[in-house]
């Protein structure tokens, strides 16, 4: 069974600052433990294993959960083609 649906996973990083948080969407299935990614939006971020506390605090970031909700929506991209009735599906 294939699924061409693109995957994304959240993880809390560190602005630039090191001060402000944010949990940010990144393409993958999971994050692999490299040390920095573009996230959905657009920004590079230095990533580190994030503690409870990190993703107990930082906000969603909502850029990121604007574009994936695009995606899903089915704007532009065609990728999904014969699956008319598997909106629902996550
Ligand atoms: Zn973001």
């Amino acid at each position: 069974m294939e699924t061409t649906e693109r995957w994304h996973y959240w993880l809390p990083v560190p602005d630039r600052t090191g001060f402000t948080w944010h949990r940010h969407a990144f393409r993958g299935k999971h994050w692999d433990g490299r040390s920095s990614a573009t996230s959905v939006c657009g920004v590079r971020c230095a990533m580190a294993k994030p503690s409870e506390l990190d993703w107990f605090q930082a906000p969603t970031c909502s850029e990121c959960t604007e574009l994936l909700i695009a995606e899903q929506c089915g704007d532009g991209k065609a990728e999904q083609s014969d699956t008319g009735s598997a909106e629902g599906e996550r």
